[in-house]
């Protein structure tokens, strides 16, 4: 089958009257996706109340067209109404692509459109490309298919998914693995309202209250971030990690053997079953760098490794290693950013 792209569609979140990081993020990569495609669109749901202005930031972004469900009904996310709109625009316009950031709504979100659609999906992939695929059990050759990316199997393999039968080919991505592209504000697009009829069956849940906790920890928005791992030893030593990350202004991250061992709350984790970042800085300090850990946080601008291990892994990533014990690392490490920043 020699089937040409011509639609990628991304779903827009809105989170916090804001289009998520995410699907702008999304944008950007199927903006690099169609590229190869001459005339392939790169669309974007947006569903919501009162969200049309949020158009020109997905625009600005490199969406040629942005489809709007606007009502007071989908002020604040519910699986069904959202499920019935999403099903609505892709059973109409038929995308080659859809992809859907892996946040909590999204996690809830993309199985219910593909079930809906019996098509597949896979969830959380960290890259995306095109190209051929044979399925030597049909003994059938397709062109243009999505290669869906993620590791598999705890993270002892990276595995390529495909779905070349049906559309679209659904994947969910996490925030921060995706590189977001400068906006441009001159660009303009056609945003096409649209009309969906929900079923009061779809408007059983009533949201009563919506409550969001006051502190959270950033990590897929900080630029810089310290992270610590088994090798700080212990919760009270974990105060050097928020020491370092304080100074140069970042957030705290940390390894899963860190978070298991109480030394820092589970939202700091990066990695695998963690969250996936892409700050300008990254220090591990103490992280051996297993293969779970480093699809979290081997996109960072700059990677700086402690480790008393030479032959650790997480060296193999790394920019800048520093050989040698944190505990005397990280205290000069402090005092000499102290000293230059005077
Ligand atoms: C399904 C699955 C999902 C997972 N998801 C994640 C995930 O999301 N994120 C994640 O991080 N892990 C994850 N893991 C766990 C992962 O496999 C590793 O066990 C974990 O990353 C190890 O954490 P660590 O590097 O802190 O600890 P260790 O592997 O124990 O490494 C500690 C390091 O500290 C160094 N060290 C010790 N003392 C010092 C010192 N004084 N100074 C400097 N260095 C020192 C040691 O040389 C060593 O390299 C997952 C595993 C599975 C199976």
């Amino acid at each position: 089958m020699n089937e040409n792209i011509e639609k990628i569609w991304v779903f827009a979140e809105v989170e916090g009257g804001e289009v998520a990081d995410v699907s702008l993020e999304l944008v950007s990569k199927a903006g690099e996706l169609a590229a190869g495609f001459g005339a392939a669109e790169v669309g974007a749901c947006l569903v919501g109340h009162r969200v049309r202005h949020l158009a020109d930031g997905l625009f600005a972004c490199g969406c040629q067209n942005v489809y709007c469900a606007e009502d007071a009904e989908f002020a604040t996310y519910r699986t069904l109404p959202y499920t019935e709109v999403l099903t609505h625009l892709l059973a109409e316009h038929r995308p080659d692509i859809m992809l859907i950031g892996a946040t909590p709504l999204g996690r809830d979100l993309a199985p219910r459109v593909a079930s809906r659609l019996q098509v597949g999906l896979t969830a959380d992939c960290t890259d995306l490309q095109i190209g051929p695929h044979r399925d030597p059990v049909r003994k059938k050759s397709y062109e243009n298919i999505l290669y869906q990316i993620r590791p598999a199997f705890g993270g002892n393999i990276i595995a390529t998914i495909v779905s070349p039968e049906k559309r679209p080919q659904m994947a969910t991505v996490r925030p921060g693995v995706m590189h977001k592209a400068e906006p441009d504000e001159s660009r303009s697009g056609n945003l096409h309202e649209v009309q969906v009829d929900i079923p009061r069956t779809a408007l059983a849940v009533e949201v009563l209250e919506h409550n969001t906790s006051a502190h959270r920890v950033d990590l897929t928005g900080a630029g810089i971030i310290v992270a610590g791992g088994a090798g700080v030893g212990g919760k009270e030593n974990f105060q050097l990690i928020r020491r370092l990350a304080d100074v140069l202004g970042g957030e705290v991250g940390a390894s899963r053997a860190a978070v298991d061992s109480g030394f820092v709350e589970k939202p700091h984790q990066v990695g695998q079953t963690g969250t996936t970042v892409r700050p300008k800085l990254y220090i591990a300090c103490g992280i051996s760098g297993a293969i779970q850990h480093k699809v979290g946080m081997q996109n960072a601008g700059k990677i700086i490794a402690i480790n008393s291990d030479p032959d650790a892994p997480i060296f193999d990533v790394a920019h800048y290693g520093i050989v040698g014990d944190l505990n005397l690392i990280i205290p000069k490490l402090i005092k000499a950013y102290k000293d230059n920043a005077r």
